[in-house]
Formats: structure tokens, sequence, C-alpha cells
């Protein structure tokens, strides 16, 4: 199917590894052209010299944090008028609600609600006037289902959601859609690293705990950054106009509820 999207532009936030590099390959396959950022620079630049060989226009890198304003700046700077955004960050840490200090919870809620509010803020106007606009805020099953160790997560994701559910019947007049991806455990840096977490707590070997957490999946694997991208991709395509406000859970059956 051919999404209609060639020679569109897009922001993908963090988008050197893992769930937004997978969008970004999905995104580059289509011929968008694609902002990209990470802080890291290393890795950034390997993806977007793989992305240029998957058949993207362009790739423009911007090494910055994309929770602070000085990263969103930059970013836009690049990419002032996207017609496709998609929002991602690193999410907050794990741990206990009894722990967590307020500004734990700033953190959580600067970087995975109010990074992803500004960034719409700042381009959905115009992707409104120009008649077109594809925004995608990747968050997590949590959302859905709260998980235990992710009380961070679960609270700034849910804000998030909350937050543009109205927006999002606002701007469908105009053929610009806000969606959210809400991914169940998908095979990246950061699920190895929770798995490693769980073992050493747990005293357990690294196998013995991801091999578990991947049997309790109906789909008794873990998603691919390439499923996760194509489920995307279709998202940001021109055939999607009539989807809006959505979270659409992508979690190999994992969420146990009917709807
Ligand atoms: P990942 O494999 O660790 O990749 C994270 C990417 O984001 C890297 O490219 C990283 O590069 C970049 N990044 C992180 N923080 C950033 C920041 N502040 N500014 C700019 N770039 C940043 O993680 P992932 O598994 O793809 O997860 C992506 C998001 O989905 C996270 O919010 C995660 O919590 C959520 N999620 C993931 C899963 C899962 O199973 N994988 C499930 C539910 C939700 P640098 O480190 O160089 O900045």
């Amino acid at each position: 199917m051919d999404l209609g999207i060639r020679g569109k532009s897009a922001i993908v936030c963090a988008a050197s590894k893992g769930l937004g590099r997978g969008c970004a390959e999905a995104l580059a396959r289509e011929g968008v052209a694609l902002t990209i950022c990470a802080r890291g620079k290393e890795a950034l630049e390997a993806t977007a010299e793989h992305l240029r060989s998957l058949g993207a226009p362009s790739v423009t890198t911007v090494v910055c944090d994309v929770t602070t304003e000085e990263g969103r700046r930059a970013l836009l700077e690049a990419c002032p008028n996207p017609d496709i955004l998609i929002n991602n960050a690193g999410g907050p840490p794990p741990g206990d609600f009894k722990d967590f200090s307020l500004d734990d919870w700033r953190k959580a809620v600067e970087g995975n609600m109010l990074t992803p509010i500004a960034l719409i803020h700042a381009t959905v106007y115009g992707m409104m006037e120009r008649g077109f606009g594809r925004i995608l805020n990747i968050t997590s099953s949590s959302v859905k289902a709260p998980i235990p160790t992710l009380e961070l997560s679960n609270g700034a994701r849910a804000g998030l959601t909350g937050a543009v559910a109205a927006l999002a019947r606002k701007t469908v007049h105009r053929n610009v859609t806000i969606n959210a991806l809400l991914p169940g455990p998908f095979e990246t840096d950061r699920l190895r690293a929770t798995s490693q977490k769980i073992a050493e707590a747990r005293g357990q070997s690294f196998e013995a705990v991801h091999e578990a957490r991947k049997n309790e999946v109906p789909a008794k694997r873990f998603g691919t950054p390439e499923e996760f991208g194509a489920v995307a991709a279709f998202l940001c395509s021109v055939h999607a106009g009539y989807i809006t406000g959505q979270n659409i859970v992508v979690d190999g059956g994992a969420y146990p509820g009917t709807l």
C-alpha cells in the first residue's frame, strides 16, 4: 500500500534507538524527509546514515535532550513546519510510590507530558493551516492498565492522554489527527534494562527473567521496533485521516480487557 506521504516532513523524537528508530525507519521507507533527535551523537548519526540508505530524501540530526526547552527549540529550528510529529522520550525510572519525591514527579511530567504538549502546541496550528498533519504520541500500555513499578509513567502518560483528547477532535476537520500508540513489551534497550534490574533485585539471571516476561505475553514473544514502526507509519498516512483521539494498544495481546 502506498501511504501517500512521500515528500512530507517529519520530526521523530528520541529516534536513535528502539521504538523511535522503528518509526523513523518506516517513514524513511515511505520517502519522508526526517528530522530526528537523541542525546547521544554517535548512535544518532549512525541511525541517520541507515535512514538515508532506506530512502529518506533528507535526514537532519539534532543532538539534544528533547525534555528541555533548549532541546525543543533546536529541534523546531531544524524543522519548524513538520507535516508529521512523533513524540517520544525516555520513560521515567521504576520505583515505588513511597520513595518518589515531588521532584521525581516533576521530571516525569516534564518529560512525558509537558514535552509532547509543547511540541504539539508549536506545530499543530501550522498543520491545520496547511490542511494536513499527523501527530502520534508514543505513550505506554500503562495508560490502559497501570504497571505497578512504573507509577511515574502511569501518571504522566495518562495526563498527556487526557490533555490532548479534546484537541484531537478540534483538529481533525483540518485533516490533522492526534493519536497515541501504547506499546506493551518491545525488544529494545529499555526493556532489556528493566529485565536486568528485575533480575538483580530478585537474584535471578537476566535470561530467566527476560524469558519469563516473554512468556507472559499471549504472543509468546516481544514486539519488534519494525512492527511498531509499521503501525505508526499507517497512522501517519493519508489513509488514516478519519482516525483521531485514539489510544491504540500494540502489545501482542497483553492487555487483558475485552475493550
Ligand atoms: P530505548 O530503546 O531505550 O530508546 C530510547 C531512545 O530515546 C534512544 O534513541 C535515546 O537516545 C532517546 N532518548 C531518550 N531520552 C531522550 C531525551 N530526553 N531526549 C532525546 N532523546 C532521548 O527505549 P524504547 O524502548 O524505544 O522506549 C521509547 C519510549 O517508549 C519510552 O518512553 C518507553 O518508556 C516507552 N515504552 C517502551 C516499551 C518497551 O517495551 N520498549 C513499553 C512501553 C513504553 P539517547 O539516550 O542517546 O538520548
